[in-house]
């Protein structure tokens, strides 16, 4: 297994590779000090290279091949990487007289050319990956227009967003990925965030109809964070569906309840973004969808 991915990062994505479970969209979230680009080109070589090994230890593609060649020095015809103007300058080499007014922000017309990209690679039937640097310097639009692409994924076609923090990306771009955590100090304010949502998901669990009344009184008092609570109990509960199928713990609610609150769960945002009555989407929510296990 190669030394530069993190051990337990390594493990998720030999078994997802060996299942063929890997999504097809991926976020990849630590500092610019973590070896995310890195993590993500093996993930390429894993997808594209065709002598790759997917056994428990070899993850990645077999780094001698024209294919992997081409990958690891970032000018194979499959990958593509998408960044802001600012970050293609500052990757320029030293010698090159940069342009200090570029835009620190990856606007639409980066995911118009992701969608071209597309269109033009569905000719051939071998895997393309997107790269996509700094994800959380998407414009509204930008992600906008992203996140439709996500929500249709064609076969062979893998997107790799990298972040610095789950707070920083678009939560419905979020949703729509895998994640994986660097371990670091910024990637661990995102597990506090998850573990704590974890314990809401075990509360409400074991509520009765009474307990989940004062759940709901509770969550309604700051209709500001509602909306992040309920993604955070979503991302906890997908986090719970991955790591199911890595060991035999057993679950409270059943992979398919959990499948079906994953989309009940996100339902409730879109209607709490669409209408905003905090009470009612949280009565359906927590009252009438969610099972009643206690
Ligand atoms: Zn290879």
């Amino acid at each position: 297994m190669p030394q530069d991915i993190p051990p337990r990062i390594a493990q998720y994505l030999s078994n997802a590779l060996n299942n063929h479970r890997l999504g097809h969209a991926l976020l990849l979230l630590g500092p610019h000090s973590s070896d995310k680009e890195l993590v993500a080109l093996h993930i390429a070589a894993a997808l594209i290279c065709k002598n790759t090994k997917t056994s428990a230890s070899v993850l990645v593609g077999c780094h001698i091949c024209i294919d992997c060649r081409q990958l690891f020095q970032k000018n194979h015809t499959n990958l593509h990487y998408i960044m802001s103007e600012a970050e293609i300058i500052r990757r320029q080499p030293e010698n090159v007289e940069k342009n200090t007014a570029s835009s620190s922000e990856i606007r639409i017309d980066a995911i118009r050319a992701l969608k071209h990209e597309q269109h033009m690679s569905n000719l051939n039937e071998t895997p393309h990956a997107w790269i996509i640097i700094d994800g959380h310097h998407l414009t509204h639009q930008a992600a906008n227009a992203l996140l439709k692409t996500l929500e249709e994924p064609q076969n062979n076609h893998f997107f790799i967003i990298l972040a610095p923090s789950l707070q920083s990306v678009l939560p419905t771009i979020a949703s729509r990925c895998q994640r994986l955590l660097f371990p670091d100090t910024v990637a661990a304010d995102c597990k506090t965030l998850s573990q704590q949502s974890a314990l809401l998901f075990e509360k409400i669990n074991q509520a009765d109809l009474s307990e989940r009344f004062r759940i709901i009184e509770q969550l309604a008092k700051n209709k500001e964070t509602v909306r992040a609570q309920l993604a955070g109990l979503q991302f906890a509960i997908m986090e719970l569906i991955q790591s199911s199928f890595e060991s035999s713990s057993p679950l409270t609610l059943n992979r398919r309840q959990m499948t079906a609150l994953v989309a009940v769960l996100e339902k409730a945002q879109t209607d709490l973004k669409a209408h905003g009555n905090t009470q009612l989407v949280l009565e359906h929510l927590f009252l009438q969808s969610w099972p009643q296990i206690s």
